[in-house]
């Protein structure tokens, strides 16, 4: 596979560079049409970005400035499966869009933010509830609960080229056909632009840097065997089944 020529030829690159041991593979996505990757950075993800969701975890849904947490890049998945992770019974699905970057930069004015993206995903922000609770409650950080093992389950990238940039569309999950979350791209507090804007403020974005926009109303708990099915509208849907 173009994807397996591509991962070992960075890797013997890297070995000839002088590394003590070998180099972790590079994260990164399929790309819609393509048999090339888009190479991932980093992995942002903006919390409580709709109002319904904000009120379902127990907050208030009025316009705060956003706040962001990461993921790390090597919890991509992008085979279709989520293995249950360890240290928690209450893991749930967070189904979002994804804004994939191809240009960085600081300070991003809101009516540029939208020539820095170069596609769009759909992926999953899985979450130890309980361990995420746990740390809240305690005004720890959130790692444990976000940033674990195959936490982002992600789909193809699509790029804005193709499909434009949608500021409207559904946002839905259905697990074992059942429908859970259910919102519009239009609901969201801060919408892409504004998000891009703001985050980076706090931080240089570059190339490879993801977006994870946040998460309509719905949230739940997944089990063993489950199927999630989820999708944006104009973007694309995934499957991805908990092993
Ligand atoms: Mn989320």
């Amino acid at each position: 596979m173009t994807e397996e020529i591509l991962m070992s030829a960075t890797s013997e690159m890297r070995r000839e560079a002088g590394y003590v041991i070998e180099p972790p593979p590079q994260p990164a996505l399929p790309v819609v049409g393509s048999d090339r990757l888009f190479p991932v950075r980093r992995v942002y993800c903006v919390g409580r970005n709709y109002a319904e969701h904000a009120i379902e975890m127990g907050h208030d849904p009025n316009r705060e400035p956003p706040f962001f947490f990461q993921k790390n890049p090597d919890a991509l998945v992008t085979n279709g499966e989520f293995p249950y992770p360890v240290r928690s019974s209450d893991v749930h699905h967070e189904i979002e869009l994804i804004v994939a970057l191809g240009r960085g930069g600081k300070d991003i004015p809101v009516e540029k933010a939208l020539d820095h993206v170069w596609g769009y995903a759909v992926g999953l922000d899985m979450t130890r509830r309980d361990l995420q609770g746990e740390a809240k409650k305690m005004g720890r950080p959130w790692e444990v609960g976000k940033s674990f093992e195959a936490s982002a389950p992600c789909g193809p990238v699509v790029p804005a080229a193709q499909i434009g940039h949608p500021a409207k569309g559904l946002v839905w999950l259905d697990v074992n056909g059942e429908r859970r979350q259910k919102g519009d791209l239009s609901q969201l507090i801060w919408s892409i632009p504004e998000t891009i804007s703001y985050l980076s403020g706090l931080f240089t974005l570059a190339p490879g840097d993801l977006i994870m926009t946040g998460t309509p109303a719905g949230v739940g708990a997944v089990k063993r065997g489950d199927v999630m099915r989820g999708g944006v509208e104009g973007v694309g849907e995934i499957e991805v089944r908990v092993v």
